[in-house]
């Protein structure tokens, strides 16, 4: 068995995005953990895919938000592989409705899954990547974190949080060689946007630019140079992903 020099785990890797950034980091001597919660089918596929690139690559079943399951998942990828390198908080959910109507479930659903999920996992990496001193923790912000948009308070309210935590922690870990950055895509075609209507898209599409939706690809490639030894001397970072749609 060849030897294993990079460890990742990537949360909601079973499709879109996380899908993608885990073909992009698949390489030999890499073991992802690609994470899922629901869609076993579809994580089996991801896993197959970044396996014939040459990865190691298994499926670890635990919803981001639950602190037990989490820890649990961690241990158990510590356990088996001895290191961990790279993390990618990338599981997301959106629950939009107008604030006056929001209800309390929405906001804590969306909250607790993408804010408090990558508090739970940062954490627990974060153990390991201490006494590697070395790490790569790279958050899946949004456009929208930085824009605001109707209609997702609490998602916009958790990819801002998000942000704050990327530079919160980014400082905290500095000193060990940890690196953490957010990316903040704008409009990516994913099983998440084509549940949006034909005239909200047609709206998005108007304030691109480059008159293009993004490709997970693309978020993707930009995920593996931050996981890279290129990226070294960048930390705590935004970097958008938006075919101009926000230039900031
Ligand atoms: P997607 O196609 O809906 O995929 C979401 C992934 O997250 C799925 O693998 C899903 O697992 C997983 N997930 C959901 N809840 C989870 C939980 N509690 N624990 C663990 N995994 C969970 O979404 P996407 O478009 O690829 O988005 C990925 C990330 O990018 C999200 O954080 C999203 O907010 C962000 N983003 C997306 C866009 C865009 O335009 N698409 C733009 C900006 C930011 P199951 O398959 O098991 O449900």
């Amino acid at each position: 068995m060849r030897e294993i020099k990079r460890v990742a785990v990537i949360t909601g890797a079973s499709r879109g995005i996380g899908r993608a950034c885990a073909l992009a980091l698949a390489q030999p001597q890499t073991k992802i953990y690609l994470n899922d919660v629901a869609n076993w089918d579809a994580a089996e596929q991801t896993r197959k895919d970044v396996q014939s690139r040459g990865a190691e690559a298994e499926i670890i079943k635990f919803d981001v938000s639950n602190l037990a399951e989490v820890n649990a998942g961690f241990e158990q990828i510590t356990k088996s592989s001895g290191r961990l390198d790279i993390l990618v908080n990338n599981a997301g959910i959106v629950q939009d409705n107008l604030v006056v109507r929001m209800k309390e479930e929405q906001w804590d659903r969306v909250l607790s899954v993408n804010l408090k999920g990558a508090f739970n996992c940062t954490r627990a990496a974060a153990r390991p990547m201490l006494k590697q001193h070395y790490g790569r923790i790279i958050n899946m912000a949004s456009i929208v974190g930085v824009m605001g948009n109707p209609g997702q308070a609490n998602y916009v309210a958790s990819k801002a949080g998000l942000i704050g935590l990327t530079k919160a922690v980014a400082r905290e870990l500095a000193s060990r060689q940890i690196t953490v950055n957010a990316v903040a895509p704008g409009f990516i075609a994913t099983e998440m946007t084509e549940a949006l209507s034909e005239k909200v898209q047609s709206e998005m599409l108007a304030q691109i630019p480059l008159n293009r939706f993004g490709t997970p690809e693309e978020v993707a490639a930009v995920v593996a140079f931050l996981a890279s030894e290129a990226a070294a001397y960048i930390t705590g970072q935004v970097i958008h992903i938006n075919g101009g749609m926000l230039m900031v």
